[in-house]
């Protein structure tokens, strides 16, 4: 389904259909293909800058142009796209303006368009993904004992804005147990030098995004240390081997589930194995147990297994992967073997 007139208001699809980013207020109408900006003062300059062609105006006359637009003659038989995850306020107010137009959800369609990377995009993610691997081999060279979660989540995060655009995501760095966290925030905890450090980071460079996974293993590793290293990084590898175009995403979830399941550790890994990332750090297509994405050639997937012991430890293994014509490409090329 093409979708000839829409309204959208997430910040992701408005910079999409328009290549503006705005971080406050922002719609955009696509009426019969034809796009307009609607942002408030604050952003107009810095829309006029980054997209010199587009048409920009102010949030002030959205609705009156929204009903010039939408609101005339057969306005009942118009069948405007929307997004379903804006918030309740705005659709009424979308309904309130235009109380006849016919509202249909195009999550899917934006969703599918942007799953897609054209080339121009794979060469923006592999930049970003080859900044994100290079800021990772120099941080983790001035690690030191002695330093907070903080520190060395600052030492990645500055080095992000010195070199890219900034975090895709706020930086993640776990010592010891707090890996077990999935989603740890850095705090005070001080790294001995000894205790593992898993760090979970991503880049963003010319707009778009990268994710990586990496396990600084600890000093003395034990037997059990041992055992979910190589179980996550058999999963891991037997989910990146799948990766191709046809395999869904469910498949692909489960090939590595059953790896760490057939480990003992199925109940460990409570997260899905992966997710698109793209102007947004999670976006379709996703690599989940109810996930109905297909994957086709130039989608981009996280594959990124874990295993969490409350208390005691955690590893994660997140790769970068483009889905080829034939296969599949790791963009993330930084050593897990040891690690
Ligand atoms: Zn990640
Ligand atoms: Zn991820």
């Amino acid at each position: 389904m093409a979708m000839k007139d829409m309204i959208l208001r997430g910040r992701a699809n408005v910079l999409a259909v328009t290549g503006v980013d705005c971080s406050g207020e922002a719609w955009a109408i696509v009426a019969d293909g034809a796009v307009t900006l609607y942002t408030d003062f604050r952003y107009i300059p810095m829309a006029h800058r980054v997209a010199p062609a587009l048409k920009v105006r102010d949030v002030k006359r959205f609705e009156a142009d929204l009903r010039r637009a939408f609101g005339g003659r057969g306005a009942a038989e118009r069948r405007v796209g929307f997004e379903k995850a804006i918030s309740v306020a705005d659709f009424e107010k979308l309904k309130k303006v235009l109380p006849r137009a016919k509202f249909v959800d195009a999550t899917r369609v934006l969703q599918r368009r942007r799953a897609v990377k054209s080339a121009d995009e794979i060469a923006k993610m592999r930049a970003a993904s080859d900044l994100n691997v290079a800021i990772w081999k120099d941080a983790r060279r001035m690690f030191r004992a002695g330093m907070t979660e903080r520190e060395m989540a600052g030492i990645i995060r500055s080095m992000m804005y010195e070199r890219g655009d900034g975090e895709a995501f706020d930086t993640i760095v776990c010592v010891g147990a707090n890996a077990a966290e999935c989603h740890h925030v850095p705090d005070g905890t001080v790294w001995n030098g000894r205790d593992g450090v898993l760090v979970d980071m991503g880049v963003k460079l010319g707009g778009y995004c990268s994710d990586m996974t990496r396990n600084i293993p600890p000093k003395r590793r034990s037997a059990l240390y041992r055992k979910v290293h190589d179980l996550v990084l058999k999963a891991n590898r037997a989910a990146i081997a799948a990766v191709k175009p046809g395999v869904t995403g469910k498949a692909l979830d489960k090939i590595a589930r059953d790896v760490i399941k057939a480990g003992g550790f199925g109940k460990c890994f409570g997260h899905s194995l992966g997710h698109g990332v793209g102007l947004e750090i999670h976006e379709p297509p996703y690599a989940s147990k109810k996930s109905d994405w297909t994957l086709k050639p130039g989608m981009f997937v996280t594959i990124e297994p874990g295993i969490y012991l409350e208390g005691n430890l955690g590893v994660r293994i997140e790769d970068l992967v483009l889905v080829t014509e034939t296969g599949c490409e790791v963009l993330t090329a930084s050593a897990k073997e040891d690690e």
